[in-house]
């Protein structure tokens, strides 16, 4: 189980934070025009993840809890790479979903 990815059976980070970065990022990166929002003139972020109510990121596939995907996840922008299992933000989400607490895990 050394390669277990608990992330695979979540996606609740997805779910809760508005996925926000550097306009430039998105057009660096190769993410399609279509999945992203402006925030501001210097900001986009993840469609999807810019309201309150309902937020999900639209490359979000499957089921929150049960088993997710990516559907960008080679050009997913900066801060869904700063996320990490156990991490403050990744308890924050799965409480926010109803999902235990992971204990923090070394990075890769
Ligand atoms: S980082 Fe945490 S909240 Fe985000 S998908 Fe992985 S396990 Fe879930
Ligand atoms: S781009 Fe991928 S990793 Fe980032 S929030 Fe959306 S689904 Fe999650």
């Amino acid at each position: 189980m050394a390669d277990f990815n608990p992330c695979q059976s979540c996606g609740a980070c997805c779910a809760h934070f508005r996925v926000s970065f550097y306009w430039a990022e998105a057009e660096s990166l190769g993410l399609p025009a279509g999945l992203t929002e402006p925030v501001d003139p210097w900001h986009a972020c993840m469609k999807g993840t810019g309201r309150r109510a309902g937020l999900r990121c639209i490359a979000l596939q499957g089921e929150i809890g049960r088993e997710v995907g990516c559907s960008v996840y080679p050009q997913r922008p900066s801060p869904c790479r700063e996320v990490e299992p156990g991490d403050a933000h990744c308890l924050k989400a799965r409480a926010a979903h109803g999902l235990p607490a992971l204990a923090q895990r070394p990075g890769p």
